[in-house]
């Protein structure tokens, strides 16, 4: 579905009003299905388990770089205004936790997600982009968090390969100019100018410019 952008609307109205931000979670949640329904086959085919499941260790998981495209923060932050957690103070947690993700080597980076609780639950759990929800480990769930842990992660060829077609079609939808790299960054970064783009109608060229600044800042640290 095509969102109206005439410059009147401000970036909240387009994307809850003309049903982009229910497209996007439909995508992200098919593709988190789809990639978990296709280890499940190969779990039983090859005769392992998927150590995720019933994991009860602390989520070492959740502790990496993570990234998301702008479409699946669009949800997040829909639901951050929705619950009232789009507060100041969330705010400056999401600069800290992106300016540090932006700046250190994935290898180098090990500190606890800010959507995870004080009892390892995810807080947008039904909303979490694609690369957690098609994060899944064959190995102990005590290898995750051992320092020589030999951490089995399995494939997830659909979590490769589709959400960057989506990004394009709804970059697209939301009349977000190309900026020669996708829309894409890590995911407090991307959650963070969703929200600041919230109430603005310019939000297609604020977008445009903190995108290409938090992408080649990224790009630069790896
Ligand atoms: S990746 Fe490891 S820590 Fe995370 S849920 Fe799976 S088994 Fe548990
Ligand atoms: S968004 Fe949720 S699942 Fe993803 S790293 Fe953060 S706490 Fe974990």
């Amino acid at each position: 579905m095509a969102a109206r952008t005439d410059g009147q609307l401000t970036f909240g109205e387009i994307v809850e009003g003309s049903g982009v931000c229910a497209q996007a979670s439909t995508v992200t949640r098919e593709v988190i299905g789809r990639s978990n329904a296709d280890a499940a086959e190969d779990a039983r085919v090859h005769l392992y388990v998927i150590s995720c499941h019933d994991c009860t260790a602390a989520k070492a998981c959740c502790s990496f770089v993570t990234t998301a495209y702008l479409y699946e923060a669009m949800p997040i932050a829909a639901r951050l205004v929705r619950e009232r957690r789009d507060t100041p103070a969330l705010r400056k947690k999401l600069k800290a936790a992106a300016d540090a993700m932006e700046t250190t080597r994935s290898l180098d980076y090990q500190r606890p997600c800010l959507f995870l609780d004080a009892t390892e639950r995810c807080t947008i759990y039904e909303d979490r982009p694609s690369v957690c929800g098609t994060h899944l480990v064959s190995s102990p769930a005590v290898a995750c968090s051992a320092p020589d842990g030999r951490v089995e992660k399995i494939l997830a060829p659909l979590q490769e390969s589709a959400p960057p077609r989506f990004a394009e079609i709804l970059a697209a939808d939301l009349g977000l100019e190309p900026i020669g790299v996708p829309y894409f960054g890590v995911l407090p970064r991307m959650v963070l100018l969703c929200l600041e783009a919230w109430p603005r109608p310019d939000y297609a060229s604020f977008l445009a410019e903190r995108c290409q600044a938090a992408a080649d800042r990224y790009r630069a640290s790896r």
